[in-house]
């Protein structure tokens, strides 16, 4: 029986440069955590998310000054090179001028921020039209994200659910999904259908319920992630257990990671439960072994920085970094290359063959050197 379903069709919309639902690729998307003001700071996030693969980024709009800094952080953006700010990763993959990334501006309450931030740039709205208050707000907002032709995400967060549906329903997945109709249905009324909606829950099976529900009830993209999900073993396990279990039903169109960590985990999260569900793949896959008492070097560093290295780069091969000379080709022969340590000396790889004797100082140097002959 094959693991994933065929995937739900859903409506195709367009956040700046990048295609959401339908038949494009399942994006992976974060959420900055500087305070959005603060553009030299909101800038450097923005390219530390993007050169770890993030491919959509919220921001929170909390005020004006944050609306208004949306424009300058886009222009700020556009217009970066690798040297002006600290790189994520060898710099030897990719060279940045000029970042195009779709800016969601994230908004609570205040229709005025939602026009604010369409107006300074921002590529999509997240709001959620119950906290927005009176029907003439919501249209407010409507009908500026269709002047601009902007997509509106429709937050539906289990913590924050209307009082009638709670006091009906209780806090269930039938009450997400009942108030993600509810408000599908105020903005389609209003004339636009430019949607987007995520119903989130910090626990694993609520999101789950929730999302297989949902895709029976509309075909509006749907961002998919488990909210509040924790710090990083907890954050990690839920998400990948939730997040998989939906895309595996066919059920998704953009993943949000929601960790409490630097957002670039989130990232690199994402993009290890695509590859894992065999949906999408982004540069070098890193197998490491756990380590056993035949290790004699530092192996969680050195798989640290190989890792880090390799951030950026575009090829899709099998990278293995393994704890001994002994065993670690054998453990590891479908790696294309890797490196496995020694008693002073390791070794370097290719497909379960040794192909050369280092120093054992030199086994990262020299692996990243050969994976950079792979790609130039
Ligand atoms: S590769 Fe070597 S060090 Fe790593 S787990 Fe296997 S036997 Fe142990």
């Amino acid at each position: 029986m094959a693991l994933l379903k065929k995937r739900c069709v859903t409506r195709q919309i367009k956040l700046g440069n990048i295609k959401i639902g339908g038949d494009a690729p399942i994006a992976v998307q974060s959420m900055t955590n500087t305070y959005t003001q603060d553009v030299d700071a909101t800038v450097s996030q923005i390219k530390r998310l993007y050169d770890a693969g993030c491919e959509v980024v919220r921001v929170a709009v909390p005020d004006m000054e944050s609306a208004n800094a949306i424009r300058k952080i886009k222009n700020r953006l556009k217009k970066i090179n690798d040297n002006e700010i600290g790189d994520e990763g060898d710099e030897i993959y990719k060279e940045n001028s000029g970042i195009d990334i779709p800016i969601i501006a994230d908004i609570h309450f205040d229709y005025r921020l939602a026009i604010a931030s369409a107006e300074s740039g921002a590529d999509g709205l997240r709001i959620n039209p119950g906290n927005i208050g009176e029907k003439w707000k919501i249209k407010a907002v409507a009908d500026c994200a269709k002047s601009l032709n902007l997509p509106i995400r429709v937050g539906v967060n289990s913590g924050s659910l209307e009082k009638d549906i709670l006091e009906k329903m209780g806090n269930t997945a039938q009450a997400m999904t009942e108030s993600a109709m509810r408000n599908i249905a105020i903005l389609e009324d209003l004339g636009f259908s430019d949607i987007k909606i995520s119903l989130k829950a910090s626990d694993v099976e609520r999101t789950v319920e929730a999302y297989r529900l949902i895709s029976t009830m509309t075909d509006v993209p749907l961002h998919v992630g488990v909210t509040e999900a924790g710090g990083l073993f907890a954050g990690i396990t839920k998400s990948a257990i939730g997040i998989g279990m939906i895309l595996a039903d066919g059920i998704g169109d953009t993943i949000r990671v929601s960790l409490t960590r630097d957002p670039v985990e989130e990232v690199r999260v994402g993009w290890e439960i695509l590859r894992s569900l065999g949906l999408r793949k982004r540069g070098p896959e890193i197998i490491s072994c756990p380590t056993c008492g035949r290790c004699k070097i530092n192996l969680f560093d050195i798989a640290t920085k190989v890792e880090e290295a390799l951030l950026r780069c575009p090829l899709t091969i099998k990278v293995a970094i393994m704890g001994c000379v002994v065993n670690g080709p054998g453990e590891a022969k479908e790696a294309d290359i890797g490196i496995a340590g020694g008693d002073g000396v390791g070794i370097l790889f290719k497909k379960g063959e040794v192909v050369q004797k280092i120093p054992q100082d030199k086994l990262v140097e020299t692996l990243l050197e050969e994976i950079r002959k792979l790609v130039h």
